[in-house]
Order: C-alpha cells, then structure tokens, then sequence
C-alpha cells in the first residue's frame, strides 16, 4: 500500500499539512507533480515567466536532501495520470492542497471512483472561504468587513516537517521533459535576477523582517536608522520626501525591510517591499509562516513599528481576498465582477495595445512600468495600478487583455489576484476603486518617484533628462531624445472615460 502525495501550488516541504498528513499512516509515499498544461479554469493557461519559475522552483524542491530526486514528474491531464498511477499501486489516500478551484472536484471524483480516499489538506489560505460569510449567510463583496470577519478565526500556526518515506515510479519523467521552459530565450534573464525555492524564500522572508541590509556603513555612522525610519512616516510634505530619498536611493541605506513598510511600499524607485509574491504564489512558503513569523515580531514590536506590520499583513489579507471571491465567483478571471460593466464600450486599438505592452506609449511611467515587467517578470504595485488603469481609462482597452499580458510576463502571475486587482482597478470590480478615480500618470509619476529614479533606471533614453522634466520629457526645450512622443491625450481620454462612466451609473 501506498499514498499519493500530488505537489501543486505547494513546492515546499516545510509548513506543507499534505506532505504531514500523507506521512502519518508511516506508508510509503508517491509523490507526484503532474505538468497539467491548460491548468483549472477554462481556456486559462500558465504564462511563460511562470513556467520559467515553475521549472526552477520544481528543480530546487526535488533537489532537497530529504526528497532526493524523488519527485515523480508526469505530464498530461491530472484525471488520466492518476488513473494510469492507481491501476499500477494499491493506494491507500490522495493527498493535495485544497485548491479551491475545479481542481479539487476533479480530484475528489478521481478517487471516488477508484474507491480511494480522498484528502484534501489546508495550506494555501489563512481562512477557509466558506467560513467566512455575512449574517445572511452571504459572501462578503467588501475587503473591510470580510477582513474583520477573518480576523475573528486565529491562523493555524506552522507544523514541523515529518519524516518520510518517498518511492520513485519507473515510469517517471525527469524534469526537462516535461517542457516546461519557454522555447525562446526571454526568460534567461531572470536568471540573473531571481532565486527561486524554498530556502530562498525563507531568506527572504527572514531578511525582510529581521535585517537592515547596509551598504554603506560610513554613513550608518551619522544616522540613526530607527529614528529616520520614524521620520519618514511623520513627514508630510512633498519636499522633506524630497530630502529623505537622497539620505535612502542615493545611500542606498535600507534595502527590502519591513520598517519602513507602510510608507516606502509606494515609491518604485526604492526597493521597499518583500518581493515574496511568486514565492507564494508557487507555495514555497506558506501564508501560515508569514503569518506568524510577522506576529512573533509585532509581540516585541514598539508601537511605532507595529504599523508597517499591520500594513503587511493587510496586503496578505488582500491575497486571501482574491482567492475568497474567485472561490465565490469562479469567473472573476474573465467576467466583470459588477454586471453593469458589460455595458461599458471598449475601443480595442492593435497598435496602442502593443505601444502599452512594449513601453512606448510616451508617458515615462508606464513605460517604465511595463519595461520592468518585461525585463525582470516583476512590476512594482504602485506602477500596477497606474498602468492598468492607463490602459483601461485612457486607451480604452479591455482589463482582460491587460490581465492576460500580466500573466505571461509576471512571475507571481495568480489568476485569482491578478483577477481581482484588474477588476479592481478597472472599477468593475468587487470593493473596486471608485469609477472616477483615474491615475493621472504625470501626478502619480511626481508623487512616487520624485526623483525619477525608476524611470530612469528602465528608460536609458530619458538618463540625461533633468528632474524637471522627467515626468514630462517633451516640455524639454531641444530634447534631442529618442524616446516616443505620446500616443494619447491623457486629459482628454480622461474625459471621455468619465462620460462613459456616467452612462454605466444609470443602468439599472
Ligand atoms: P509586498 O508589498 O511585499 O506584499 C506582500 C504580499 O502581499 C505579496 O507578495 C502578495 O502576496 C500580497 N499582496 C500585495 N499586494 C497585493 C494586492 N494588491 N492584492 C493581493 N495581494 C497582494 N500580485 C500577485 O501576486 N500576482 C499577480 O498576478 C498580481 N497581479 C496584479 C495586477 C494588478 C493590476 C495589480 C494592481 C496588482 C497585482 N498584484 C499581483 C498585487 C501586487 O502588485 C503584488 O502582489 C506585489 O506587487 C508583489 O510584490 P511584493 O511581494 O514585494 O509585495
């Protein structure tokens, strides 16, 4: 007899309830990770900068000195290479990380009709989305009270890892077979710039919250940090900020840590944020350790800290609430959330969409923005939300063809947050910003990178362009620059959107 242990969105062996509750009958275990191209929701596929992670991150896992080799790699739909797998073994479970998607039916019918049992294992979310409803009996449409809600339910606490036996299938593929790296060569710069895999997620997770990585320590001389960091949050005024980004971009003096969370996380040109996302989209690392590993510091913490953490968790909390309402609303990925949407008239342009995609649309931002995605797989938050709205309220492109370009470029692609960060900013979605609120690209470049630090870093074309005219390149006088001139008028797009938005607001 033996166990079946399927690795899906969970390449961890730490923290991982499937992997503990598969070892405890002392059975031996198959453990299994079957390539399933076209994933779980119709006509949704894996992108190519999630394949380039997904290799990397199955090669380190299977590396691990307690798995040895022993992952067993199949490819094709789940439902056939689990059959093919029961009619070789006597299995006594199957073991898996509750998906909350299709999955788990698909999963649950398998072994009921091959008589196995069937064990869904918790794991990839704090909360259980069915246990989370309103006095109605409703599920929550609002981030607030859902996380109130939420926070009435303590998250299970991290579980030690078990001891194990793991058997190897004859027929095992090994992992270049299973083609999961993109043909062409785009990816290979990612090399250069992720480390991917559990171990490296726990160190990222460790330095984010515990260490201040200093680079110049002549200047931690003259600085206390805590106290800066304090500053920071109490500054106001658009020029102190000024001020301080010469002590933090130019000195480089912190570096990806959680104390200074809440006010750095805005600005792109510092890095100010975890950059755990496709680590826990891939489940390296589990929602449960980061839970607790940021509770264990808020118990120490001194009250002015407390609110960077607080931020943190918030943006954790925004995770689970993408999946909750993918969960209650399977077709977020491609429906709008809010029905009165389908009534909004789009006017999908080829060549706009390709300036958008490839950065060229002449507002320095957003090409900015969209040259980081191509070149690292990653965009800042911030920068996000303003290309998104950009595309959708000013070039009046549709949010899914946006959402699809992010889930091929993006190494945390997760259809669920991805979803509901599109649906969000395109208004249509649930709790979704207010249908007037339009990111003026100039403002938001101003404000967040002041400096243009980050525009300049994904522009070489616009490097010897003055702070002055950073954000507006063509008001240089002479500019003799090859950067593209814009391909829209934003105030006057901003317009049009707005009297788009008031004729949705009186369908009924
Ligand atoms: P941190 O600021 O360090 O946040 C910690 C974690 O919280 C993240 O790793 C992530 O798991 C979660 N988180 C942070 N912000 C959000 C958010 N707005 N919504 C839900 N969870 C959040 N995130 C993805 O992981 N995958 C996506 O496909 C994705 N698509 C997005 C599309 C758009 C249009 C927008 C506006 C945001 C999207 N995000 C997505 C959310 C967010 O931009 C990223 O999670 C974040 O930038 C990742 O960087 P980080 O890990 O340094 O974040």
């Amino acid at each position: 007899m033996i166990n079946i242990l399927l690795f899906t969105c969970n390449l961890r062996l730490s923290d991982n309830h499937t992997l503990n509750e598969a070892s405890k009958s002392n059975l031996p275990i198959l453990s299994l990770y079957i390539y399933d191209f076209a994933m779980y929701y119709p006509n949704f596929f894996i992108g190519e900068a999630s394949r380039w992670w997904l290799y990397n991150s199955l090669f380190s896992l299977n590396s691990d000195d307690q798995l040895n080799g022993k992952l067993n790699f199949f490819s094709g739909h789940y439902d056939i290479i689990i059959e093919k797998i029961i009619q070789k073994y006597q299995i006594n479970g199957l073991y898996w990380q509750k998906d909350y998607s299709e999955l788990d039916n698909k999963l649950i019918s398998i072994a009921k009709k091959n008589n196995i049992r069937s064990n869904p294992c918790i794991g990839k979310l704090l909360w259980e989305p069915n246990n989370i409803m309103n006095k109605n009996n409703e599920f929550y449409k609002i981030f607030t009270p859902y996380k109130t809600q939420c926070l009435k339910f303590i998250p299970n606490k991290p579980i030690t890892k078990p001891d194990f036996i793991m058997i190897r299938d004859n027929q095992t593929l090994s992992l270049d077979d299973l083609d999961i790296l993109p043909k062409n060569n785009w990816h290979k710069k990612f090399d250069k710039i992720w480390k991917v895999g559990e171990k490296s997620a726990q160190i990222k997770l460790n330095n984010f919250i515990n260490l201040y990585i200093l680079q110049n320590s002549s200047i931690l001389n003259n600085l206390s940090i805590k106290k800066d960091i304090n500053k920071i949050n109490n500054i106001k005024t658009e020029k102190n900020i000024k001020k301080l980004f010469d002590k933090i971009i130019y000195n480089n003096i912190y570096e990806d840590n959680i104390l200074g969370y809440k006010t750095l996380r805005e600005y792109p040109g510092i890095p100010g944020t975890s950059y755990l996302s496709p680590h826990i989209h891939f489940g390296e690392i589990s929602p449960h350790q980061i839970w607790w590993e940021i509770q264990n510091k808020i118990s120490h913490a001194n009250q002015n800290n407390i609110i960077h953490y607080n931020c943190f968790l918030n943006e954790i909390i925004w995770r689970e609430f993408s999946y909750y309402l993918i969960y209650h609303f399977p077709n977020l990925y491609n429906k709008n959330f809010n029905a009165k949407f389908d009534f909004w008239v789009d006017n999908y342009d080829k060549v706009k969409e390709n300036a958008w995609k490839y950065g060229t649309t002449g507002y320095p931002i957003i090409d900015a923005g969209m040259r980081q995605l191509w070149n690292t797989g990653y965009m800042h938050n911030r920068v996000r939300m303003i290309v998104s709205s950009f595309l959708v309220k000013n070039l009046f492109i549709d949010w899914r063809y946006g959402a699809e370009w992010f889930i091929d470029c993006l190494v945390d692609a997760d259809i669920a947050v991805n979803s509901n960060n599109w649906q969000w900013v395109a208004g249509c979605g649930a709790d979704a910003a207010p249908y007037f609120r339009i990111f003026n690209p100039i403002l938001q470049s101003k404000k967040f990178d002041p400096y243009g630090q980050y525009i300049k870093k994904y522009i070489p074309e616009l490097k010897n362009v003055s702070i002055e005219f950073i954000h507006e390149p063509w008001k240089e006088y002479n500019s003799s620059s090859n950067y593209p001139s814009q391909i829209i008028n934003i105030d006057e797009t901003r317009k049009i959107a707005l009297s788009k938005y008031k004729l949705l607001k009186n369908i009924n």
